[in-house]
């Protein structure tokens, strides 16, 4: 009962125009159900084998997010059944996307991942690598993705003024690039700490784990 009660409050919270993405990494398909009852239907994971085998077992209107750093030879495991990749951080990850969901006559949506954080441990692209991309006629000519926007992590910190300058220089990123790309309208910012904040600065797509699901236990 818990997940539900948590699901209703965090949904209660969010304004109309954000989207809740419930992070169910390393929980297992009961805790899924349970929030799939109160009906939310978009999970997030982190992990591509995990993934799948969720995808196998529970229902076929789920849609599945890859929120987490994605590596080139992973993405085939995914590409039949994955709506919305967050984590593209290379054109060559783009490439591959592409040509595996090809492969499947799909088009994928994905987000361009944008480090915003102090720490170097989190991944993503700066303003002039997503130009480069964006300006590039290679990147024109990939027909089975679709870029709605861009995904970003603040510094895990309890400086809020830190947090909001962040969300702040993302949302400002996001804006220059509708002049190239003006169909863009996801901003995936915010997590269980720091939602609330990255809602005040634009976000449009929360990625909310813990305050749902409870903490994650590794071992
Ligand atoms: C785990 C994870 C989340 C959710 O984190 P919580 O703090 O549990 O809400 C959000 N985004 C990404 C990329 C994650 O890996």
């Amino acid at each position: 009962m818990t997940i539900k009660k948590n699901l209703a409050e965090i949904k209660n919270s969010l304004p109309e125009h954000v989207t809740l993405v419930a992070v169910s990494k390393t929980k297992p398909n009961e805790a899924i159900e349970e929030a799939y009852e109160s009906g939310q239907r978009i999970f997030g994971e982190n992990k591509v084998q995990e993934m799948v085998q969720k995808w196998e077992t529970l229902p076929k209107d789920i849609e599945w997010h890859m929120i987490g750093h994605l590596q080139r030879n992973k993405v085939k495991y995914m590409a039949e059944f994955v709506s919305l990749i967050h984590g593209v951080d290379s054109f060559r990850l783009l490439q591959e996307i592409n040509k595996q969901a090809a492969k499947h006559n799909r088009v994928i949506d994905c987000l361009f991942q944008i480090h915003i954080a102090e720490e170097d441990t989190k991944f993503g692209l700066d303003e002039k690598e997503l130009l480069e991309i964006t300006s590039s006629e290679e990147f024109k000519k990939l027909k089975h993705i679709r870029i709605v926007g861009l995904m970003g992590m603040a510094t895990f910190t309890s400086d809020q003024i830190q947090i909001e300058k962040e969300f702040k220089q993302l949302k400002a990123i996001f804006d220059n690039l509708t002049n190239s790309l003006p169909n863009i309208s996801i901003l995936s910012t915010g997590m269980s700490g720091d939602y609330k904040i990255a809602i005040k600065e634009g976000s449009t797509m929360v990625r909310v784990g813990s305050s749902i699901f409870g903490s994650r236990n590794y071992h």
